[in-house]
């Protein structure tokens, strides 16, 4: 390794996650140009030898870069946040061509249509609504996704309304793989919990049914869905056994710059 070299992570759609060496990408005229900016779509060629771990990249064409995104605070923590999941939730080297399309689809909903505008404002709820579905798939596609109808402690039906005509209560607690209805949230050892609200659970359902681009567009701000983005964030840092750095960023207290 030189130092004009860089280890370069990327998502291929034929072989999934791989790691690479760029060589001379640190220099002025680098055969890469701006394909290896933080989320850019390219045509990477490389080579991979079977005795190392690391492909070697040999150049890569430029589809589309995230250039236009980047002047926008909310899309640009978006970004960095669809970067750091895809980087800690994905196993190196397995195909996964459901998640290469969620990220390309939930990229091209970020862009309103006809491009971002100038000055680079993107609509708030453009990006809330992205980073709530990529979460919500990027949870379910690595099968970790629990069931959001049911209390994980009694088994009781989170949806129905009970004998008051009020629908169940869902909570939800670190460290717990699915909710918890108002009675089991209680119990020893249970820990802090967060409600996820029924609002919340009706965007997760219809997240789950269609694509990013047919959701419905309601107003949507900061504070919409916060609850189910945090309660997606914990199963994921369950998981992957770290937190997350982009998180804390994302959520409700923080306001743009
Ligand atoms: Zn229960």
């Amino acid at each position: 390794m030189k130092e004009a070299d860089l280890i370069v992570s990327f998502l291929t759609r034929d072989q999934g996650k791989l790691r690479g060496v760029a060589k001379r990408a640190r220099r002025p005229k680098s055969p890469f140009g701006a394909g290896l900016e933080r989320l850019s779509h390219v045509r990477m060629a490389y080579f991979q030898l079977e005795t190392r771990e690391l492909v070697n990249l040999d150049s890569c064409e430029l589809i589309r870069s995230q250039f236009d995104l980047v002047a926008d605070y909310w899309s640009s923590v978006a970004l960095d946040y669809f970067a750091e999941v895809s980087e800690q939730m994905l196993p190196a080297a397995e195909t996964n061509d459901k998640f290469f399309r969620l990220l390309l689809a939930v990229l091209e909903y970020l862009r309103p249509a006809g491009g971002a505008p100038a000055g680079g404002a993107v609509d708030a709820g453009r990006v809330w609504r992205a980073v709530t579905y990529f979460s919500l798939w990027a949870v379910r596609l690595s099968g970790w996704l629990p069931e959001l109808h049911a209390c994980l402690g009694c088994g009781s039906v989170l949806d129905d309304p009970g004998a008051d005509g009020v629908a169940e209560r869902a909570y939800f607690s670190r460290g717990r793989a699915g909710l918890l209805c108002s009675h089991c949230r209680r119990l020893p050892g249970v820990g802090n919990s967060w409600e996820l609200s029924a609002d919340s659970r009706r965007i997760a359902a219809e997240m789950l049914q269609k694509p990013v681009s047919q959701l419905s567009t309601t107003a949507w701000v900061q504070a919409t869905a916060a609850d189910l983005r945090r309660f997606l964030v914990q199963q994921i840092e369950e998981h992957v056994e770290r937190r997350l750095l982009t998180a804390p960023m994302l959520q409700e207290s923080v306001t743009a710059p």
